[in-house]
């Protein structure tokens, strides 16, 4: 007789991992390395130090160790929320009428509501142990400057957080979460930096980019003594420690006897599928399996499907390093989408690069197709997604028809990185029927490049 596998696997407390998989350990072509704009050697760590921790700066130039142990003061907050479940979605499979096995590692479970609180404490712990003074940053749709406030708030750091316009004025309740947790709340562009003020000079009714903001929290930063600047995304250092998602999630698969033959992931600047696919890729680079690995991007910002591989800036003022990705051009600025996290114009060197090898395959969705999917899978599963995670639901749905129509029993895991509450207007122009779909053409794209 077989058993039923559980609706939701949930490791215990113990299992929390007590090192990061560092994926670039195990990849025969490494991620290029930043450049330096004013020389253009690839960057040392001396070079780093003065924007950067030191102890991140080591973890980002490290392309050899395997696994880093993970700091008991980290172990121990991971401990209040993670490990996170992984769930077995069978009123997904059921509404969807597929033989496929779908699984989703929920990362939502948490205040910040969403994966970033894997980075952030350890980031804010690495500056506290180094005796800084404060930290600056940047956020998008607001997740990340809501984990970052959790945990500097945690570690007693004072935090500037740069919120992208849009959704600064979008999601009011974002903000005051951030300002509840103790942070300083700054719309962007804003007239507190050289780079905001230039931007202001230059599209004085715009809404703001992901790439803007960088601009000014790195300025911001550097100008102020005793504090340094931390990104929640596309770097290395931040992929390294989003692996504890899928070394959980890869556990709890061997518990009820399950590997994906597809591991599908939004991706914004590649945190979260970086760090879902970790152990997976390690298994398909070691030759040990060879499952398929997806990135789903919104089409509105299609930085892996349609931009080009080349080195670029990770911001819009041109201040921070080059990085070798793919890219639509550091002065991109996506249409109307509300998926906020995603709507940078960058992947993540480290995830480019699997792209560019052909270890990774990557997709578009529009976002009234996504939010189809994420319609269908609230009433499913019962769990409201945030608009970027509804993009790796649409991904993990549309590999399930396709088993529909093959007839397949394929096993299917995604990320479901958050929750959405704080989307509501945009759910609710989904419902009204007012959603858009902006699409870049072809020239436009062109426009921005370098
Ligand atoms: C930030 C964010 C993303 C996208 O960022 P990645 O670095 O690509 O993971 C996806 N989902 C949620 C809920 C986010 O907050």
């Amino acid at each position: 007789m077989s058993v039923k596998i559980p609706n939701r696997i949930i490791l215990p407390e113990d299992k929390v991992p007590q090192q990061w998989y560092n994926l670039r350990a195990d990849m025969v072509n490494k991620p290029a390395p930043l450049l330096s704009p004013a020389t253009g050697e690839a960057l040392k760590a001396e070079e780093l130090t003065p924007v950067f921790c030191e102890e991140l700066v080591k973890q980002e130039l490290d392309d050899t160790t395997p696994y880093i142990d993970i700091p008991e003061e980290v172990q121990e907050y991971y401990r209040t929320f993670r490990p996170a479940p992984l769930h077995r979605a069978y009123r997904l499979e059921q509404a969807l009428d597929t033989p496929a096995r779908i699984y989703f590692k929920f990362e939502g479970n948490n205040t910040s509501g969403s994966h970033k609180l894997n980075s952030a404490v350890a980031q804010a712990y690495f500056a506290k142990k180094q005796g800084l003074k404060g930290l600056t940053t940047e956020t998008g749709a607001g997740q990340w400057g809501t984990a970052l406030a959790m945990a500097c708030t945690h570690f007693g750091l004072p935090l500037t957080v740069y919120m992208v316009k849009g959704s600064y004025l979008q999601k009011p309740y974002r903000r005051s979460v951030i300002q509840t947790f103790g942070a300083e709340i700054i719309a962007s562009p804003s007239d507190t930096t050289n780079a905001g003020r230039g931007i202001l000079a230059k599209r004085p009714g715009t809404t703001g980019s992901l790439g803007c903001a960088i601009s000014e929290a790195v300025e911001k930063a550097v100008t102020t003594e005793g504090y340094k600047y931390v990104l929640g995304s596309v770097l290395n250092q931040v992929l390294l420690h989003q692996s504890v998602i899928g070394l959980e999630a890869k556990e709890a698969m061997e518990l009820v006897d399950e590997y994906p033959d597809v591991v599908v992931g939004c991706a914004g600047g590649g945190s979260n599928l970086g760090g879902l696919i970790a152990p997976f890729m390690q298994d398909k680079l070691l030759g040990r399996a060879n499952p398929r690995i997806v990135a789903v991007e919104p089409a509105s910002c299609p930085s892996l499907t349609r931009g080009r591989f080349v080195y670029d800036f990770c911001d819009t003022a041109q201040i921070t390093p080059l990085a070798k990705m793919y890219t639509l051009g550091c002065g991109f600025i996506p249409g109307a989408n509300h998926a906020g996290g995603l709507r940078f114009h960058g992947m993540s060197p480290l995830l480019s690069q699997l792209y560019h090898d052909g270890l990774m395959e990557a997709i578009s969705r529009e976002q009234t197709n996504v939010f189809a999917a994420a319609a269908l899978f609230s009433k499913a599963e019962g769990i409201l997604p945030a608009p970027e995670s509804a993009h790796a639901i649409r991904g993990a749905i549309d590999e399930a028809l396709a088993c529909k129509e093959s007839g397949e029993a394929k096993v299917i895991l995604f990320g479901l990185t958050g929750t959405g509450y704080f989307d509501m207007s945009a759910y609710e122009q989904y419902l009204g029927g007012t959603m858009t779909d902006e699409i870049p053409t072809d020239e436009e794209l062109r426009s921005f490049e370098g």
